[in-house]
């Protein structure tokens, strides 16, 4: 996936895949400020199209209709805070069932990957690694248990002011786990060369950190490669 960047340096592209709330948002947007990297929230898209659904009164499960939302995606809805709520996740893993919203998608998240930013970019979802960028310099696999996963994502609502519960967000996230490893199209898996990262055990510190090794690894693996040729 590298290739010449704007500057002249060779672009890097990471991809970083797992379940709900294993930290990987957190732990790409600070590898992209780390190495100076663009940064897409694919899930975001998702969400996007999934609330969309849901304020035109539309179910998430009927595939034609979210194919045209997302087709014709309004891109603003990205920064609506609306988005991070528990609905909206629901209806985003619902409607990236449909194969006809993953392809309306595709493109773009394509396109980021090869223009956003100057040196390059990380991209985090569920199929990254496996689907979207299978050439990716870089891929990372992000797991945690789902009582792990369920704590932080409580935690983070009630920060936002969600009146949840514990057990309604641990109930959300397995279910969303279902959803997300058991459907045909692009289920959540790791790729065959995605370097696995378990959080449970780790802050985002310590994640980070782990992350780093694995990228710089890679980087000083290509310039010796490159010394040598
Ligand atoms: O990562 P986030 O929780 O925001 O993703 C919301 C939902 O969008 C996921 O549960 C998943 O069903 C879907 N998604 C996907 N492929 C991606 C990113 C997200 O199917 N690359």
């Amino acid at each position: 996936m590298s290739k010449e960047s704007t500057h002249g340096g060779e672009r890097l592209v990471i991809a970083i895949d797992g379940p709900a709330a294993a930290g990987k948002g957190t732990l790409a947007r600070r590898l992209a400020k780390h190495y100076g990297l663009a940064f897409l929230d694919t899930g975001a898209l998702y969400r996007a199209v999934g609330l969309a659904m849901l304020r035109a009164g539309l179910d998430p499960d009927d595939a034609e209709a979210a194919e045209k939302v997302a087709r014709d995606l309004d891109l603003s809805l990205l920064d609506d805070p609306a988005l991070r709520g528990i609905k909206a996740g629901e209806a985003a893993s619902k409607v990236a069932r449909h194969p006809g919203v993953r392809k309306a998608l595709l493109r773009f998240q394509r396109d980021f990957a090869a223009h956003a930013g100057e040196r390059g970019a990380v991209l985090d979802g569920r199929d990254i690694g496996t689907v979207v960028l299978p050439d990716a310099d870089v891929k990372l696999f992000v797991t945690a248990s789902p009582e792990v996963r369920a704590k932080r994502r409580f935690e983070e609502l009630r920060g936002l002011g969600r009146d949840v519960t514990f057990d309604e967000v641990l109930a959300a996230v397995r279910e969303r786990d279902e959803r997300d490893m058991n459907r045909t199209e692009a289920p959540l898996r790791p790729a065959a060369d995605a370097h696995l990262l378990d959080t449970s055990e780790l802050d985002i510190c310590a994640a980070f950190r782990a992350a780093r090794e694995i990228i710089d690894a890679h980087l000083k693996a290509k310039a010796g490669g490159r010394a040598c040729t």
